[in-house]
């Protein structure tokens, strides 16, 4: 029998998830389905609770649903009570487990697909929405300190004030980090969706500096700015998307799937 997984969002005609899914079973051999399911926005949970009378295993959540997810689930990882936001949902023995792949997925990407050492490091995260939320936990895992930064700054404080005690955390309006430099500077906003640049001061970038734009499928307005301004590495987020998604396959199939050679797939 195939077993069935699933991605929940709204809009989700874009998604590449069934591709990487599919690509993953394919190169492991795992007998199982993976298809995009948009539910309407006040729909998620019962969609949710379809896919469990039919026997689903588990599935994706991802823009809009993330928090409500987080809300709708019976045992929570470390990981998504410390994100209060969940990505990834397993079915079973009667439970919804929810958990939150993002950040493994990002540091996957910066570390060992980019190369990238965060040890000791500082890091401005643009955005404080739930991918931002996502990974500021397990950017302080890695030993970095992080300056948030956001359009409304209430949001930025709010996260930030969620971190402390936890790792060093500011919340910054974006004026205020004229004169400041960084080894990372991620872009977790949706700004590149409407070719719009959050307004970033000149020479934020130290030497050497990594610029992440979670953003796939094109040259945001962000990797523009970062070229101009010499960072030393720019990339977008589909790596993350990759490695998030087999942090995903792994809880479910409890197989560790070779996202290079998908990642590779998917940039052809
Ligand atoms: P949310 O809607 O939760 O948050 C959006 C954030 O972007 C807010 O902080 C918002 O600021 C900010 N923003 C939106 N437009 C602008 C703008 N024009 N200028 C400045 N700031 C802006 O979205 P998510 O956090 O879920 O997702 C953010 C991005 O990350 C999306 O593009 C998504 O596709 C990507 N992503 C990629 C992943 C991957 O695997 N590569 C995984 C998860 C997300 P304000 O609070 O002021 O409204």
């Amino acid at each position: 029998m195939t077993d069935r997984y699933a991605v929940i969002g709204n809009p989700i005609s874009h998604s590449k998830s069934p591709l990487i899914h599919t690509l993953f079973a394919q190169q492991t051999g795992q007998n199982m389905s993976y298809e995009a399911i948009e539910a309407p926005p006040e729909g998620f949970a019962a969609t949710v609770q379809r896919l469990r009378t039919e026997g689903y295993l588990g599935c994706n959540v991802t823009v809009p649903f993330k928090f409500e997810a987080f809300a709708l689930c019976d045992q929570l990882s470390s990981r998504a009570r410390e994100a209060k936001a969940v990505n990834t949902l397993i079915f079973r023995d009667g439970e919804i487990l929810g958990t939150n792949t993002d950040g493994v997925g990002l540091l996957a990407d910066i570390e060992k697909n980019l190369g990238f050492t965060l040890m000791w490091k500082d890091a401005l995260l643009l955005g404080a929405g739930g991918a931002a939320a996502g990974v500021v936990w397990p950017l302080f895992n890695a030993g970095m300190g992080v300056v948030i930064a956001n359009r409304t700054i209430t949001k930025a404080r709010f996260l930030a004030e969620e971190f402390t005690g936890s790792g060093t955390v500011y919340a910054r309006r974006y004026e205020e980090l004229a004169g400041q430099q960084f080894d990372l500077v991620i872009n977790a906003t949706s700004s590149g969706l409407s070719d719009e640049l959050p307004p970033l001061p000149d020479g934020l970038f130290k030497p050497g500096a990594l610029a992440y734009d979670m953003m796939y499928g094109r040259e945001t307005p962000f990797m523009q700015f970062a070229r101009k301004q010499g960072a030393a590495v720019v990339s977008d987020g589909l790596g993350m998307l990759v490695e998030q998604a087999a942090e995903a396959f792994y809880l479910w199939r409890n197989v560790r799937p070779d996202t290079g050679a998908v990642l590779g797939e998917l940039r052809k």
